[in-house]
C-alpha cells in the first residue's frame, strides 16, 4: 500500500486506542448516572446502588411510622448484589416487624443511622434501601403507596401513583424487567 508504513500503523493504533478510551469513559459515565450513592450521617458508611431499584415503596404502616418517627417510610427495593459498601461497615440490628417474622436493619455502628432493611419475606437477597440516606433522594420518588389504611390523614396522595390500602401482588404491578430481575434472586429457604 503506497504511503502506508510503520508510522501510519502506529498512528492508527493510537487513534483506535484513544477512541476506545473515550468510549469506555462514556460507558463509565453512563453507569455512574444510573448509580445512586448514599451513606449515614457521620459519613463512616458510604454505599452505592449500582443500578436503578426494582421498585420504590412509600409505606404508611404504623410500624414504619414508629420506626422512622415520621409519617411514612420510603424504601427502594434492590438486589443486595447491586449494593456495594464503598466505605465502612454496617451493623445488623434485629428488629420486630409487621409480619411478626422480624427484620434486620443495617445501621452505621457509629451514628446508628439505618441504611437498609432485610425482611423475612424477601430475605437477604433484597435490600430495602432507605431512600432518605441517598445523596440525591429526589431521584427516587415512590412507585406505589402501600398500607394507606393507616396513612396520616393530613397527607394527600398524588392521584397518578398507585396506592393500596395494605399490600399488593408485585406480579400484577411491577414492570417486567423488575420481575425478571427479582426472579433471579435466590429466595429464602
Ligand atoms: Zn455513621
Ligand atoms: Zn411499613
Amino acid at each position: 500500500m503506497p504511503g502506508f508504513n510503520g508510522k501510519t500503523a502506529l498512528a492508527l493504533a493510537r487513534c483506535w486506542r484513544e477512541k476506545q478510551k473515550a468510549l469506555w469513559g462514556l460507558k463509565m459515565k453512563e453507569a455512574e448516572a444510573k448509580a445512586h450513592d448514599g451513606g449515614c450521617a457521620c459519613r463512616y458508611v458510604r454505599y452505592r446502588m449500582t443500578s436503578k431499584p426494582l421498585y420504590v415503596h412509600c409505606c404508611h404502616c404504623r410500624w414504619c411510622q414508629r420506626e422512622s418517627g415520621a409519617s411514612f417510610a420510603l424504601n427502594a427495593l434492590i438486589e443486595s448484589s447491586r449494593v456495594q459498601l464503598v466505605q465502612g461497615e454496617v451493623q445488623t440490628v434485629h428488629t420486630p416487624s409487621n409480619s411478626g417474622l422480624g427484620q434486620k436493619i443495617s445501621r452505621c455502628p457509629e451514628c446508628q443511622i439505618a441504611l437498609w432493611s432485610n425482611y423475612a419475606g424477601a430475605g437477604d437477597g433484597i435490600h430495602f434501601i432507605r431512600v432518605g440516606t441517598l445523596d440525591e433522594p429526589d431521584r427516587l420518588p415512590p412507585d406505589i403507596h402501600i398500607f394507606t389504611a393507616s396513612k396520616q390523614p393530613w397527607l394527600p396522595l398524588p392521584p397518578d401513583i398507585p396506592a393500596v390500602s395494605e399490600y399488593y401482588d408485585a406480579s400484577e404491578i411491577w414492570p417486567q424487567d423488575s420481575l425478571d430481575r427479582r426472579a433471579r434472586v435466590r429466595r429464602p429457604a
